[in-house]
């Protein structure tokens, strides 16, 4: 049995507060199958704080050979479950998913997944006495996704607001007013981004530059212009593979119908630390995240959208003129 504690804010806070403390808190027990030979695996060997989180507001934790563990709504779990073949290329690969104590371990999961499948996942009624966990309905429901930071030794960052719209259709009149608001008095309206979270590391010749999200929403064009600008300061060959990845994701936008990426964010990780062992797939990886407000469809009982997401294809195409060669 190996237990692990998830705290809302300080996911490694929450680890020492349990085990030395023994301070009742949320507890998700996994038992995996590949410990079911009575090998003991060391909870800080199997789930990890996670260091290169830079937007968003739900805390992830670190899972073995390249996962994240994120807590999520309901609906974001579904989007997951149910997206369309078309959006899968464009999103973090999603292994499983948790339900209270059901996985789901998906048939395109990777193989690591498929040989060790999580299973007999609790989560006691206790951790419905935490008011956080409650207000956002985060308690019983986790999924499994892919780390794009996974072997990258010196990652840049950015967390980029996708779209002119962030509400859902489920969203009350208040929150519709303030995301509303948001929008109109950031670049998101007319630029169809907006800078969510950055981080690039120091270098010998460059300064750590790091930029939240409450920075971001008083960026006005040419701000996030330069910060961009300085986030992409790259080599050509690195810029040619950003470029590359954005155009495949905005051929996908174009080509779908009834898909509202409302919410959503385009993230973007670049390694900054390049040797020339370095493998190719561990230069540049960019996907789409954050499905909770997202629809597509025939969705959860949406309204049905006709043609395309013209919102997320202006935000790409704001990028790919910033980044382009
Ligand atoms: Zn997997």
């Amino acid at each position: 049995m190996h237990y692990f504690v998830i705290c809302e804010q300080n996911p490694l806070f929450s680890l020492k507060l349990h085990f030395f403390f023994r301070i009742p808190k949320m507890v998700l027990n996994i038992k995996r199958a590949s410990s079911l030979d009575g090998a003991t695996v060391n909870v800080q060997d199997v789930l990890k704080p996670f260091d290169h989180q830079v937007g968003g507001h739900t805390p992830f934790t670190s899972l073995p050979n390249g996962h994240l563990l994120k807590p999520c709504v309901e609906r974001e779990l579904y989007f997951y479950q149910k997206m369309p073949k078309s959006l899968k290329s464009i999103a973090p690969l999603c292994c499983s998913t948790i339900q209270g104590s059901s996985v789901s371990t998906f048939d395109d999961s990777c193989v690591n997944c498929r040989q060790h499948q999580l299973e007999n996942v609790v989560i006691p009624e206790s951790i419905e006495g935490s008011p956080i966990l409650n207000k956002r309905k985060l308690s019983k429901n986790f999924i499994v996704l892919s780390d794009l930071t996974y072997r990258m030794k010196s990652p840049r960052i950015l967390d980029l607001k996708l779209g002119t719209r962030q509400h859902g259709d489920q969203a009350t009149v208040a929150k519709i007013a303030c995301m509303t608001a948001k929008c109109q008095s950031t670049t998101s309206a007319t630029l169809g981004i907006r800078l969510c979270g950055m981080k690039r590391p120091p270098s010998e010749s460059q300064n750590q530059i790091s930029i939240n999200k409450y920075e971001g929403r008083q960026m006005g064009k040419m701000e996030l212009f330069l910060a961009l600008q300085q986030f992409f300061d790259v080599s050509e060959n690195v810029l040619e593979l950003v470029q590359t990845k954005l155009l495949a994701i905005r051929d996908v936008l174009n080509e779908t119908d009834g898909v509202r990426l409302f919410g959503a964010s385009l993230l973007i990780v670049i390694e900054s630390e390049i040797t020339e062992s370095t493998p190719i797939e561990n230069l540049v990886r960019i996907k789409v995240v954050d499905f909770a407000n997202a629809t597509f469809g025939g969705f959860q009982g949406d309204n049905i959208y006709e043609g395309k997401d013209e919102g997320s294809i202006l935000g790409l195409d704001t990028l790919l003129g910033i980044v382009k060669c």
